[in-house]
């Protein structure tokens, strides 16, 4: 084979790139350890939320939705607005912290235990191609073949399910931006009107079958900043996965193994290599492409068991630990971050929890500043914004706290507003011109409800400079 890079040897190119240039594919093999068995029970349970969330009925909507046509988020019976952009910042900056926290304290434990690229890959594409077409062994050995009919349909297959798999993937993704009752109706009544859904669906499904049929490993090695992140916000304490190179150095095959030469306990068997999914060798050190995923701790831990020797040969440790130092969880960095988390979450809660059960805006209306009318008042025009936050209808009134001798006219009194909807009424208050210092006067509304919410609301009203008599 022709180098094409001749100045890195292979040890320094991406695992996933043969020295000729070419893309290695990796075949890992499965080994059903500890780690794996926990990876397994997070992976399936979070597959089963993704598929069952648009579905389950919570409050008269899907456990969640981000309804694109009303700009709503239902979340567990709880229905969020566009004007709840305070607890979308909240929200914001609690999922960047807490990516810090979780990156710096536990290292790529998102990756290897919870990111939907590992998880969909490993526990449900992969396992469905080694269902059609065998094992690591069989798939290399298939894919060196020449096509013939056996070859082209058990690659068929194999994409046919997968193209099913992603279907459904795309389609649930989509029922989260448009609730699956709307969707199903909408593609088997009226599909000119649901091209979009269609397109998204048709698109994604594409991503999905490329990302996890082709792409794969280079998802995580190339293309995912998250890994990038993760160099800058991991230190010394931060929990990875690495090789005792103490313990494991000279590595030496039994075979070559010969009484009085010193060996350490790796037997060179390259088991732990076999099963990573990004190709990586352990061994040589720490490695950016390594994403936690741990198989090769459950690889090295069942070869040292067999052996008799103590397990742990490759560990969850920190880069402190390695160099014989004791590992410290809590530190300034990380104590930082869960400060800020609390900040964030805590800010979060505090907003849902006291939220009201409507929002009243008041905002200037019509062409004028104001108009003098002919009684000698000054009248300003608004327009009253009302945003029922209940699912049930609200009758709002609107009345003026003060100043004494405020009138409020209203383009309809009551204000009926539905269930989660939004209604915006016309509105003129008028006050004497008495009232008025520098141009400006303060009325004070009060806005009540039927079911009790209760607001009061001041608003800068203009005027005429001067007292009355003068010229404005
Ligand atoms: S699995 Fe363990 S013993 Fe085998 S090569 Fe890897 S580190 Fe060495
Ligand atoms: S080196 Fe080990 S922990 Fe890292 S990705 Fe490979 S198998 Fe997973």
């Amino acid at each position: 084979m022709s180098s094409v890079f001749e100045v890195a040897p292979q040890e320094e190119l991406l695992y996933s790139i043969a020295a000729d240039g070419k893309r290695r594919f990796m075949h890992p093999v499965v080994r059903k350890g500890r780690y794996w068995g926990i990876r397994r029970t997070i992976a399936y349970a979070l597959v089963v939320l993704f598929f069952a969330l648009p579905l389950i009925p919570v409050g008269g909507a899907p456990a969640m939705l981000f309804d694109l046509a009303t700009w709503r988020v239902h979340l567990f019976g709880a229905t969020f607005h566009p004007t709840d952009n305070l607890l979308l910042v909240a929200f914001g900056f609690g999922v960047i912290v807490t990516v810090f926290f979780v990156g710096s304290t536990f290292g790529r434990v998102w990756c290897g235990f919870a990111c939907p690229q590992t998880i969909y890959l490993e526990f449900l594409f992969r396992p469905i191609e080694a269902w059609v077409e065998g094992g690591p062994t069989n798939q290399r050995h298939l894919n060196k073949q020449p096509l013939s009919a056996r070859k082209a349909a058990i690659k068929a297959t194999k994409w046919a399910l997968w193209i099913v798999l992603a279907v459904s993937m795309a389609a649930t993704f989509v029922a989260y931006l448009t609730g699956w009752s709307a969707l199903v109706h909408g593609l088997t009544t009226n599909p000119q009107a649901w091209t979009g859904a269609l397109f998204t669906i048709t698109a994604l499904t594409g991503l999905i079958v490329f990302d996890f049929g082709w792409f794969r490993d280079q998802m995580c090695t190339i293309a995912c900043p998250y890994g990038r992140l993760q160099s800058v916000i991991a230190d010394k304490d931060t929990i990875l996965v690495a090789y005792d190179t103490a313990r494991g150095e000279p590595r030496m095959q039994p075979k070559h193994q010969l009484a009085g030469v010193a060996a350490g306990d790796c037997i060179d068997c390259g088991a732990c290599v076999s099963v990573c999914p990004t190709g990586v060798d352990i061994r040589r050190g720490l490695q950016v492409e390594c994403i936690g995923t741990a198989q090769c701790v459950d690889a090295c831990d069942e070869v040292m068991r067999k052996l008799g020797r103590p397990t742990g040969l490759i560990k969850f440790t920190s880069e402190r630990q390695q160099q014989g130092g004791a590992r410290r969880i809590w530190r300034p960095r990380n104590l930082a971050y869960l400060g800020l988390m609390a900040v964030a979450w805590g800010t979060l809660g505090a907003l849902v929890f006291t939220r009201a059960d409507a929002l009243v805006e008041v905002v200037r209306g019509g062409r004028e500043p104001y108009r003098m009318l002919t009684t000698g008042e000054v009248a300003n025009q608004q327009r009253i914004r009302f945003t029922n936050q209940l699912d049930e209808a609200q009758r709002f009134e609107v009345t003026i706290a003060n100043p004494a001798g405020a009138a409020l006219v209203l383009s309809e009194s009551p204000i009926v507003v539905g269930p989660e909807a939004v209604v915006m009424v016309n509105a003129v208050t008028t006050v004497p011109r008495a009232l008025f210092r520098d141009g400006q006067a303060t009325v004070r509304y009060l806005i009540t409800s039927d079911h009790g919410f209760r607001q009061e609301l001041d608003f800068l009203l203009l005027g005429p400079f001067g007292t009355a008599g003068t010229t404005p």
